[in-house]
């Protein structure tokens, strides 16, 4: 592990009512009153944001959305705005993930106006990046994550790089129960620290935390943070129980 702070985020992805998040979110906060140096992050439905963010008011907890739009406004039937999160209070933004790259043809142009358009409105981007097993087996995983790197981060500055936060997601290991080992998360993560150093510097590169998500579990998270470049994980299933995100946040 790094001097960088640990960050924990779970993306619920479209689970739990609003009524489902309090209790969740209530029972979880009373397991990690004491955790101090890890920034963790709770990533519930748009429906339950507000909700979330009055059970968290006086937590330093941070409150993800899991999709934003890049316009302030507008006639975009069924999205979501950037100003529309802000004045709830929300901290952080999950871009890109690979679940919307996929089922809603989030593309790597949308996704850089989307950075943009967090920082212009305040909130903290969460970009995921990630290859497919086809892409990992055919040895095309650099070239996948330079790709979306170069396209999604093309309309930033280095101060904003290093205050964001990127998840490395390798298809293949999402809800599959199959993790990357620590050493394929440590040397992909690694790769794209050296790919933000060639676009940034080394200054920014440096300070940026980059997640891995994919299948973590509470018996893997220690190994995984145990590696250099792994700053902390991004959460699927394992986030929906409280007990279980609560041991993933008390990694050490
Ligand atoms: P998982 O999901 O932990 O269920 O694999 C991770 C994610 O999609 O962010």
């Amino acid at each position: 592990m790094s001097s960088r702070k640990p960050v924990i985020a779970g993306n619920w992805k479209m689970h739990k009512t609003m009524s489902e998040a309090v209790d969740f979110t209530r029972q979880f906060l009373a397991l990690v009153t004491d955790v101090k140096d890890v920034e963790i992050v709770l990533g519930p439905p748009f429906t339950s944001l507000s909700a979330v963010l009055e059970v968290t008011a006086s937590t330093p907890v941070r409150v993800a959305a899991q999709n934003m739009h890049f316009e302030q406004s507008g006639a975009f039937t069924g999205e979501i705005s950037p100003p529309m999160l802000k004045e709830l209070g929300v901290d952080d933004v999950i871009l890109g993930h690979s679940e919307r790259r996929e089922y809603n043809a989030e593309n790597d142009s949308d996704l850089a106006k989307k950075v943009v358009a967090a920082f212009a409105s305040g909130i903290r981007p969460i970009l995921c990046v990630g290859e497919s097993e086809d892409e990992r087996e055919g040895s095309r995983t650099e070239e996948k994550l330079g790709e979306q790197l170069r396209g999604d981060l093309s309309g930033i500055d280095a101060d904003q790089l290093a205050a964001m936060v990127i998840a490395y997601e390798p298809i293949w290991a999402i809800g599959t129960g199959k993790t990357a080992t620590p050493e394929i998360a440590q040397q992909t993560i690694a790769f794209i620290r050296t790919t933000v150093t060639s676009m940034f510097g080394s200054e920014a590169a440096q300070a940026v935390r980059i997640l891995y998500g994919g299948s973590v579990k509470p018996d893997n998270i220690s190994e995984l943070m145990a590696q250099d470049d792994i700053d902390g994980a991004l959460v699927g299933g394992a986030c929906l129980e409280a007990g279980s995100f609560a041991s993933i946040v008390r990694f050490q």
